[in-house]
């Protein structure tokens, strides 16, 4: 089930199911997990070490913005985000940043801007307090994300309710593909949890800081950019994760994409512009071990795609791969 990343909910609408969980309830967090190359507020939650991987930031320095209509320009509210940030920066080994970059004019809209807003609607009112929508790149690459705060909820920095800097730091969260956690008991609650409990949110959990290092680890920052312009040699990109490889190399009328499977495995590689949208489907179906190579000449549901850098996956039981594709006239 597809369970959304919004916000936390009011406490007082939220029904706890309250577990007794037996010994250690260590890596109790989860991530997002969403295949589709989109803008989304939605996601599945899975475990780090899903078959299919999760949404994570392919960068180690994420700035933001902060649009100060309605409660966004209250007094407070740049120290509550940057606090905030501090928080997700003191997590290590990770060793993401994030920063304040000032004010915006900019939205909830896809534009390369991490905003952060206040705003009635969005996806987020009533109950909800904040929401946070990422933009995923093939591959699950989060390329931005912008948090919408309800403005129809009065926000204080100054401890009381409802509290910026608490729930700047849940939705930060989001936004660095975590999920809400699956630990249930009422004290210590990590930040990722899904229901408001008030400014002790702030602080982060080692559950929180668990989750943090999972994509760190799984998804080193920097050593594979899905948008990595046209390579020099006109070959291939390297594969991003270990065990499966997905490389492409151009060849007059098209491309050849390759890969190679240790164990027979269910395969889907699929191509997409560089604004996400899937083009066309050149596998999906079980191929035994061994190398193969994919011929395409550009053909798409819609015509000939036009000569010039396109992406592909490759995503398999073991794992997921991508690989930056210059299609030659
Ligand atoms: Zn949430």
């Amino acid at each position: 089930m597809n369970t959304t990343i919004g916000g936390p909910r009011l406490a007082a609408i939220a029904v706890l199911c309250v577990t007794v969980l037996a010994g250690s309830q260590a890596r109790a967090f989860r991530m997002i997990q969403n295949t589709s190359p989109i803008r989304t507020s939605t996601g599945f939650r899975v475990a780090c070490d899903d078959p299919l991987g999760f949404a994570h930031r392919m960068t180690t320095s994420i700035s933001w913005r902060l649009n100060t209509a309605g409660q966004g320009s209250k007094p407070g509210v740049v120290a509550a985000l940057q606090n905030a940030m501090a928080s997700w920066n003191s997590v290590a080994p990770a060793t993401y940043t994030l920063s304040y970059a000032g004010t915006t004019g900019a939205g909830f809209v896809t534009d390369g801007i991490n905003t952060v807003l206040w705003a009635s609607g969005n996806g987020c009112t009533g109950g909800c307090l904040a929401l946070t929508a990422l933009v995923l790149a093939p591959g699950q690459a989060i390329t931005e994300a912008d948090v919408s705060f309800n403005d129809a909820v009065t926000w204080n920095t100054n401890g009381t309710d409802y509290d910026v800097e608490a729930i700047a730091a849940h939705e930060l969260g989001h936004s660095l593909g975590i999920h809400h956690t699956e630990l249930t008991k009422p004290r210590d609650r990590p930040t990722m949890y899904a229901y408001y409990f008030g400014i002790a949110g702030r602080s982060l959990e080692t559950d929180d800081r668990d989750a943090l290092n999972c994509a760190f680890n799984r998804y080193p920052p920097g050593l594979a950019p899905l948008v990595a312009g046209i390579p020099s040699d006109a070959s291939a990109q390297p594969a991003n994760h270990a065990g499966l490889m997905l490389t492409s190399r151009p060849r007059p009328g098209g491309a050849i994409l390759r890969f190679a499977l240790a164990s027979t495995e269910r395969v889907r590689l699929e191509l997409f512009d560089v604004a996400g949208r899937e083009l066309a489907t050149l596998v999906n179906d079980v191929r035994d071990a061994g190398d193969y190579e994919v011929p395409w000449d550009g053909a798409t549901g819609a015509g000939r795609a036009s000569s010039g850098i396109y992406f592909a996956r490759i995503v398999t039981p073991e794992g997921a791969a991508h690989a930056s594709v210059i299609l030659a006239d």
